[in-house]
């Protein structure tokens, strides 16, 4: 059944769009960040496709439960959790195999303590050097790194995250950032050549921004999210890769009227009509993750032509100005388009969210659960 409100997934369109993000890595692995349901397009069947057609070496998750869902439905590529884990999340997930992040000694013991003896498991290291989020001072990645062998666990990677890689003003920031990231991560392999350890293997650091717009060098990891759906970080992020957006939406006119000038519609009555006007009403609301800042500013597109919203984004329902004259050949059933293109007519998830005021990850992210993403 496909019901009048739901999202397209263009897999093609995922598909060259990790094609092209794995050439400009050149060589090296991919993490393909699938967290918060893959920014809203369907973990599962976004890492089915990645894993089938060998686009991705990793996935990256934000929680226990978003790891386990991929294992449930059979994705068998490494998954790791990309931030720091409770003890009381920790048994489940080292038995459902997602790698845990370890952000300092402390929650290096915990991880220990918990694999017992459920042979050696692998952990990254975060290295915070100026996300200010999660992971170990550059100082101390040395002794952490230590903690962990002598703890008996494997450290299997190394990782950083940059802030402002995605503009040009956070370029020399985030340049200095990887430097202190290279030396940090050269402290530690010589630490452990000098005790007869093998190099750590994975040295990730590079979301969508640094893979598009900065020098990889030292790297062999890097971590792709927003860009695999589609979407460039920020407008000013170099457009050193064609992207394709992978998510549309759509909805159905589900009823065309006539009002009388000075009518009003919709909650607070803050639309009133200028003029005898005619009024459709489309059946997505922020219920379904379309923003209330789309009240009275925003635009949805009916047979390739743009119509406004009148009135404020209900629940459930929006309606749209489709102006003096029955000229506007709107009827009911016909397609709209909220997200998407629709013959020479785009609404790009960047004009959902200026509007919104958020970014692009948010608009996609917030789709709601009731919304049937259809895959195709
Ligand atoms: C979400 C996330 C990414 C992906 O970021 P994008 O900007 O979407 O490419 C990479 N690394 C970490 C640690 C993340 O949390």
């Amino acid at each position: 059944m496909l019901y009048a409100t739901h999202a397209e997934i263009n897999l093609h369109a995922l598909t060259v769009n990790a094609r092209a993000l794995r050439e400009r890595a050149g060589g090296r692995k991919v993490l393909a960040a699938v967290k918060a349901n893959a920014y809203g397009h369907g973990a599962v069947n976004v890492a089915h496709v990645l894993e089938r057609r060998r686009l991705v070496d990793w996935f990256g998750v934000a929680t226990v439960p978003e790891g386990i869902e991929l294992r449930d439905a059979g994705v068998s590529l490494p998954i790791l959790k990309l931030s720091h884990s409770f003890p009381e999340e920790l048994a489940e997930q080292l038995a459902a195999g997602i790698t845990p992040t370890v952000v300092d000694g402390a929650s290096a013991v915990l991880v220990a303590r918990v694999a017992g003896d459920m042979g050696r498991v692998n952990v990254h290291l975060a290295v915070d050097t100026g996300m200010g989020r999660i992971g170990c001072t550059p100082e101390d990645a040395v002794p952490v790194a230590r903690r962990i062998d002598e703890l008996g666990l494997v450290l299997e990677g190394v990782f950083t995250h940059l802030p402002v890689s995605d503009t040009p003003e956070g370029h020399d920031f985030t340049v200095d950032q990887l430097r202190l990231f290279a030396d940090t991560v050269a402290a530690i392999q010589a630490d452990r050549a000098a005790r007869g350890l093998p190099p750590v293997p994975l040295v990730h650091g590079g979301a969508s921004a640094a893979v598009l717009g900065h020098d990889l060098a030292g790297l062999t990891m890097v971590r792709p999210g927003v860009s695999l759906y589609g979407m460039y970080p920020d407008p000013t992020t170099p457009r050193t890769v064609d992207l394709e957006p992978v998510m549309s939406v759509h909805s159905r006119v589900s009823m065309v009227k006539r009002v009388p000038a000075g009518a009003t519609v919709g909650y607070g009555r803050t639309w009133r009509a200028p003029t005898d006007r005619w009024i459709a009403t489309v059946p997505i609301g922020y219920g379904d993750g379309f923003s209330r800042l789309n009240s009275n500013v925003g635009r949805m597109l009916v047979n390739g032509r743009s119509f406004p919203i009148a009135g404020r984004v209900c629940m459930d329902q929006t309606m749209l100005d489709l102006g003096a004259e029955d000229d506007h050949g709107v009827r009911p059933g016909n397609k709209v388009i909220i997200l998407g293109a629709d013959g020479d007519q785009r609404i790009t998830a960047d004009e959902l969210a200026e509007r919104a005021r958020t970014i692009n990850y948010e608009v996609t992210t917030l789709v709601t659960p009731r919304v049937t993403r259809m895959p195709y």
